[in-house]
């Protein structure tokens, strides 16, 4: 089946149960997806778009509501959407960082982090995770301390990730804002793996910015996510255009220059929107989620040798496990390599692990039904069981 010449009608989540890291919170509703179809024309949003001209002021269809409830939803002052992420790193660096200045990052920060703060002439401070990969508060205090005395400069922001990307433990935002705050340094929360996922409560972790990412997390297209505030720091980040023609004498009224004025006009915002609701929900069922994840790498770790390298009990669904000990021995002899792992997996309907991946590797458990989870857990023994691995009962 194609969508047009050379494109292939994608049927991933549709036939498998799909594990993928980045996928799993992404996944549309069917209300997004409807509204995806319906928007899908470029500025589609546009049609009713009145002065004062900006994306966060038109009310039909419901866009400036939505801004008010996602800025309710997360307890913080002020919302903008943005394309990705990224782009609300981008946004806050740039406002706060020039050349020279030190930026606190973790040992664990996303790439993306990294080049928010590059793009604004900034250096690089990772505050190192400790042996069991945790951030911790103390390692914050010490690393600023340690930039103070090296460069003389106090760090002019830190991007905190509640939940990193490589082993999805959950760290002490609330504490490490605190440390950040005696130093006067604004800390953005990185909530790429939690808003829309779990809740977020902005004012109460004390932090300056929350960043969610709507493909990662919110159920909505890429490229989308979004970038809340404070009211004291949405003066400084959503500042209005301030810039003259030197011909025309023309002025461009409260667009917003990290916004470069308006940022999703069409299918983006439209299914970020339209999935919500749900999400509004789901994050107060974040309990279930974690019981599924239980369940699978409880049944993971039922093949004898294998290890989490996440934080246990799991605080969320991300997990990273080493299978050096178990389903890579099996590589060594298999005729498919390593490659006999995924196509396992694939065989059973189980998609999203990297093909030819045994020793390290990630899954996301999100979004499962209860009957899947045991499944999955199932399948694992399965197939270590297949290959002559011995299995605890
Ligand atoms: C995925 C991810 C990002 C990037 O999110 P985008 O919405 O794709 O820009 C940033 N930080 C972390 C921790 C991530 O996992």
């Amino acid at each position: 089946m194609r969508c047009a010449n050379g494109i292939e009608a994608r049927q991933v989540d549709e036939l498998a149960i799909n594990i993928d890291p980045i996928q799993a919170g992404g996944r549309l509703t069917g209300d997004a997806m409807k509204a995806v179809i319906a928007y899908g024309d470029g500025y589609s949003v546009c049609d009713n778009c009145r002065k004062p001209n900006r994306l966060d002021y038109i009310s039909k269809p419901p866009i400036a509501e939505f801004h008010k409830d996602v800025a309710a939803w997360l307890n913080m002052d002020a919302v903008r959407t943005v394309p990705g992420a990224r782009r609300g790193f981008q946004a806050v660096a740039h406002t706060y960082v020039q050349k020279g200045d030190p930026v606190l990052l973790t040992s664990l920060s996303h790439y993306t982090e990294f080049l928010a703060v590059e793009g604004a002439g900034g250096v690089a401070c990772e505050i190192p995770a400790n042996d069991l990969r945790m951030v911790t508060p103390d390692a914050t205090a010490a690393k600023i301390e340690e930039v103070k005395n090296q460069s003389g400069k106090v760090p002019v922001l830190a991007f905190i990730d509640h939940v990193d990307y490589q082993f999805g433990n959950m760290h002490d935002v609330k504490g490490i804002a605190k440390v950040c705050h005696q130093y006067d340094i604004p800390v953005l929360y990185n909530g790429a793996y939690t808003v829309g996922i779990l809740p977020v409560n902005g004012k109460d972790l004390g932090v300056d910015f929350v960043v969610g990412s709507g493909h990662k997390s919110m159920a909505a297209p890429a490229p989308s996510g979004i970038l809340a505030t404070t009211a004291e720091r949405a003066a400084e980040v959503f500042r209005t255009t301030a810039i003259i023609g030197d011909v025309t004498q023309r002025k461009f009224g409260i667009k917003e220059p990290e916004m470069m004025g308006c940022t999703l006009m069409g299918v983006t915002l439209i299914g970020m929107m339209a999935s919500f609701p749900h999400v509004r929900e789901r994050v107060k069922h974040f309990g279930r989620e974690l019981e599924n994840n239980r369940i699978i790498v409880e049944g993971l770790c039922s093949v004898d040798g294998t290890k989490i390298l996440s934080e246990m009990p799991r605080k969320h669904t991300l997990t990273r496990a080493d299978t050096i000990c178990s389903f890579d021995k099996v590589a060594e002899t298999h005729k498919k390599r390593g490659f006999y792992f995924s196509s396992a997996l694939e065989e059973r309907g189980v998609t999203g692990v990297i093909p030819g991946a045994t020793k390290v590797w990630k899954f996301n458990t999100y979004g499962m039904t209860d009957k899947q989870a045991k499944y999955l857990a199932e399948v694992f023994a399965d197939i270590a069981q297949e290959n002559g691995l011995s299995v605890k009962k």
